[in-house]
């Protein structure tokens, strides 16, 4: 089984990445808890280049490729292979990022951007995404306490963009409601996660 868990920055959804995987552990499963971008030494060495960008950045499209090309990559020695193998798979964003950042807010569209990801990756699709949704003074507050403090890795990007990174998630989402499962990311971690359990109860039982 795969879940993918997305959402925008300081929504929660690195925490219950893990506390995920470790609630899949603790029933005995075997979990491979990974990240994009990341994930492989390879995918590791391309985030470097994303979110330490060169003088001048990426253009919206070659950022998408890099993207696309850590993915590929990740998919291929890790998140396949752990699934051929029989295990659980817990992945910190996935392609719905791409989808919603690059594709939505990065206005390169959704044709394009999974059509990148049917040439790199296949088309490997989660069997659930969860996508965590906060408030504004939920996401302000958590990045506020983080130790980099209200930052955007890439590019300092504007509210208008993450603005629409929240939109773009929202709209993938209600076009696949079986695909996706919205989660309300306020409160504690322990909260949220009761919701996420119940979320991937489905899966658990099939
Ligand atoms: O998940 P995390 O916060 O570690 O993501 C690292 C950075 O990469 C963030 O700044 C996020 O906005 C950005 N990102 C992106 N497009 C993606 C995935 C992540 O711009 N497809």
């Amino acid at each position: 089984r795969f879940i993918a868990l997305e959402g925008g920055e300081g929504t929660g959804k690195s925490t219950q990445a893990r506390l995920l995987a470790d609630a899949l552990r603790n029933r005995g499963l075997e979990v491979e808890l990974t990240r994009e971008p990341g994930g492989t030494p390879g995918a590791e060495a391309i985030r470097k280049l994303l979110l330490d960008p060169p003088e001048g950045g990426w253009n919206p499209r070659a950022e998408a490729l890099l993207f696309a090309a850590a993915r590929s990559d990740h998919v291929e020695k890790r998140i396949r292979p752990a699934l051929a193998a029989g295990h659980w798979v817990v992945c910190d964003r996935f392609v719905d990022s791409s989808r919603a950042y690059q594709g939505g807010a990065g206005g390169l569209g959704d044709a394009a951007v999974s059509a990148l990801h049917d040439f790199g990756s296949e088309g490997l699709r989660p069997d659930l995404t969860v996508l965590i949704v906060a408030s504004q003074e939920t996401v302000v507050a958590r990045l506020a306490a983080r130790d980099e403090g209200v930052s955007d890795a890439i590019g300092g990007r504007s509210a208008d963009y993450h603005a629409q990174v929240a939109d773009s998630f929202l709209s993938l989402a209600e076009a696949d409601p079986a695909g996706f499962a919205v989660i309300d990311g306020n409160g504690t971690p322990e909260e949220v996660q009761v919701r996420v359990m119940a979320a991937v109860a489905e899966l658990l039982e099939a």
